[in-house]
């Protein structure tokens, strides 16, 4: 992509939509070989491009994902095969014979350059981040995203964990984020500040919306979320759990037992 670096180029998916913004940004990088980091959905014409895109570069030595979610993952095994290229994901998430198994710290050679894998748990258990040192370029996946906040649904999601993996992203030597939606991101660790600082102000505005009822995350989403469009209620109520879930079991605020939606209150 001009203005970035020679060995990034990016292919957009056409599955627009409240989560997925534009679409989903499937990156290839490299010099000579290349990866193909998030293939994104199943759609052929989607896929195509891609694949035309990879041998065009001198092909695929690796098809990799930032996460299972079908918006990243689903077109994978196609697309892997179509390049006769291995597909590389988190290692519990590794199930069949020639899939490679990912673990924090692997590197992986794409052409002349490299990506450093960088386990982000918190939007889902098995994210990946991946850092190309040389070019200080980060491939975010859903870790970061640009023109939206991910959404941390429970119990996969994990707000504790996704605080500490912006943390961990955070001290990295980049100087862009390539998200897995929405455009490249300058200034990398003012935009992590941001998302830290965004994250903290809602858990602050959670805990000063609690009282000593029981109250469930869907009945604070209508005060909280005041102007959002509709569409994204339902993820911002699971993204507020994740808030209580964290809050809880720091014992700032109690879950109330019982059946049905969780409910929280203060101690
Ligand atoms: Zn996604």
């Amino acid at each position: 992509m001009s203005g970035i670096a020679p060995e990034v180029e990016r292919i957009l998916a056409p599955n627009p939509g409240p989560l997925t913004g534009p679409g989903t940004n499937t990156w290839l990088f490299g010099r000579g070989e290349v990866l193909v980091i998030d293939p994104g959905p199943l759609d052929q014409q989607h896929l195509d491009a891609v694949a035309r895109a990879a041998r065009l570069r001198g092909g695929a030595g690796m098809v990799v994902c930032t996460h299972h979610h079908p918006d990243h993952r689903e077109g994978a095994d196609r697309l892997a095969e179509m390049l006769g290229a291995p597909l590389a994901i988190y290692h519990r998430r590794a199930e069949r014979s020639g899939e490679l198994a990912l673990e924090d710290g692997d590197r992986l050679l794409a052409g002349e350059s490299w990506l450093e894998v960088v386990h982000t748990p918190g939007h889902s258990q098995d994210h990946l981040c991946l850092f190309a040192p040389r070019e200080h370029i980060l491939f975010s996946g859903d870790h970061i995203l640009s023109g939206t906040t991910s959404v941390i649904w429970p119990p996969e999601g994990d707000m504790a964990a996704y605080l500490d993996s912006l943390a961990r992203v955070r001290d990295l030597d980049a100087e862009w984020l390539l998200p897995g939606h929405g455009e490249p991101i300058s200034e990398p660790r003012k935009a992590v500040d941001a998302l830290i600082a965004h994250r903290l102000e809602r858990e602050g505005q959670v805990l000063e919306a609690l009282g000593p009822d029981p109250v469930a995350p869907s009945q604070l989403v209508g005060g909280l979320y005041h102007g959002y469009p509709p569409e994204v209620l339902e993820y911002a109520a699971q993204t507020l759990l994740a808030h209580c879930i964290k809050l809880a079991n720091e014992g700032r605020i109690e879950r109330v037992p019982g059946e049905g939606e969780a409910r929280f209150r203060k101690p």
